[in-house]
């Protein structure tokens, strides 16, 4: 399989290249050049796969010759060993409803269930190609662990996360600071979220120091995040189902960056079944605005109950932007500077339709939020994430949608506690975390400051 940037300025390039590159080197996001498509017969005999055998025919035809069959398939048994849920994303229902639990992994949340896949595919890659790769990122909360997870004990790869000093819950922060491999690196900057954002930018743009290092991301724009996450849709699919080609599923998917609603698109693309996405965003309702009026126009971001979610521009938008204009790269780029210039972007009244039919969406406030998860637990002690809890109020009015539980609610107990008087006990992967020794180097909010402990902690190349 070939793969081509959204803005048409990347030479198409194969899974393994497209994988190292993250982010398309014309600034634009790597798509496949064509998507494979899944026929009755195919999505029948899938349907009752485990879910390790379903992840590797659905990623199988995006990634062609590139990684032999035996190995792929060692990687992903891999990748979802650790899962606490021999099912991997397992359904469940409560009051009512179904979710499709995508917590069980290392670090509680559904980040999991790609990054441990990427740090195998890139742990593979190195060792199959040679070199080294040194992953630098900021965080606000979820993102961080989960890449720390996905890397950790990998020897040709070092990782470097930044999260801004005593600005993340105290739950996020000891899952990334209580792993001690020597290969992780967490920085507690002495400044704010954007600060870190900003640090880290400054590095990537210092292409001499970016390429000294072998300096990468593994933002939520990388491509293999999108695809591991469309092997859930197919697993949730099949099991409500019974494999049915004539049945179809809705999906409600708490959103923030747009990266596991796209994946929910891209597997009805591919011939999944699916009646209805619904995009449940917070109070951060960009996304809600835009397929009410067609406008995306930026706005301020808001602190919420549902943190995942504060965000504001979508970073994998212009995936489904380019699919919107019928994968017109220069369409896109021309939507993309009036958001540049003005602030945002307008669709024409005909592909609003469009928009309209791809997906409804709904804002759900944090008052709304206690609510569902107050009611859930008082109907069938389940107890909602706060993000889960959007998704189901935002899909309150069609009860069969099933709604994807993107974290597990030990994770975030303030709203719990708020919500229901009480705690949600913790999984496994959260149990004696306040005991558990730490490490992390503390930095003024300054590059050069940054600079020189990355040149310390790495050996001249
Ligand atoms: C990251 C995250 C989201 C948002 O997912 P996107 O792919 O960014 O839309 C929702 N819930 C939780 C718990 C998350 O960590």
């Amino acid at each position: 399989m070939q793969y081509i940037s959204t803005r048409g300025g990347v030479a198409p390039v194969g899974f393994a290249e497209a994988l190292m590159m993250g982010l398309g080197t014309d600034g634009g996001l790597l798509v496949p050049a064509e998507l494979p498509q899944v026929d009755a017969a195919t999505l029948r005999a899938w349907s009752q796969l485990p879910f390790q055998a379903l992840a590797l025919e659905v990623m199988t035809p995006f990634i062609g010759d590139e990684i032999p069959r035996d190995d792929l398939a060692r990687l992903i048994e891999a990748s979802y060993a650790g899962f606490s849920d021999p099912a991997v994303t397992p359904l469940r229902e409560a009051a009512g409803r179904t979710y499709l639990e995508l917590f069980h992994g290392p670090t509680a949340a559904f980040k999991d269930v790609a990054l441990q896949l990427l740090g195998n595919l890139f742990e593979y890659l190195l060792e199959r190609d040679g070199g080294q790769l040194n992953i630098l990122g900021a965080t606000s909360g979820d993102t961080g662990s989960a890449a720390i997870y996905g890397v950790r004990g990998k020897p040709r790869i070092n990782i470097f996360i930044l999260h801004p000093k005593g600005r993340v819950s105290p739950v996020q922060e000891r899952q990334m600071t209580t792993v001690l491999d020597a290969n992780v690196h967490n920085i507690a900057v002495c400044g704010t979220f954007d600060d870190c954002q900003h640090l880290v930018k400054t590095l990537f743009r210092d292409l001499g120091f970016k390429a000294r290092h072998s300096l990468g991301a593994v933002n939520s724009i990388n491509w293999l995040r999108i695809l591991a996450q469309t092997v859930y849709y197919f697993y949730a699919w099949g099991r409500s189902t019974g494999g049915d080609p004539a049945r179809r599923v809705s999906f409600a998917v708490p959103t923030g960056n747009f990266g596991d609603v796209f994946a929910g698109y891209l597997a009805r693309r591919m011939g999944l079944p699916v009646e209805r996405l619904v995009i449940a965003t917070n109070r951060n309702d960009i996304l809600t605005r835009f397929v009410a009026d067609g406008v995306y126009a930026k706005g301020e971001v808001f602190h919420t109950l549902s943190p995942a979610m504060d965000i504001q521009v979508a970073s994998n938008f212009e995936r489904y932007l380019y699919y919107l204009l019928d994968r017109d790269p220069a369409a896109v780029c021309a939507k993309l500077a009036d958001l540049e210039q003005t602030g945002a972007l307008t669709i024409e009244p005909e592909r609003l339709a469009q928009v309209r039919a791809d997906f409804t969406a709904a804002a759900v406030s944090d008052a709304e939020t206690l609510a569902q998860i107050r009611a859930t637990f008082e109907a069938s002690g389940y107890i909602l994430c706060p993000h889960t809890a959007v998704g189901a109020a935002a899909s309150q009015d069609a009860p069969e949608t099933i709604v994807l539980a993107t974290a597990h609610p030990a994770k975030f107990n303030e709203a719990v506690r708020e919500a229901i008087g009480r705690e949600a006990p913790p999984p496994p992967a959260l149990t004696g975390l306040m005991d558990k020794p730490v490490r992390c180097t503390e930095l003024d909010a300054s590059d050069a400051a940054l600079r020189a402990h990355i040149d310390a902690a790495l050996p001249a190349a």
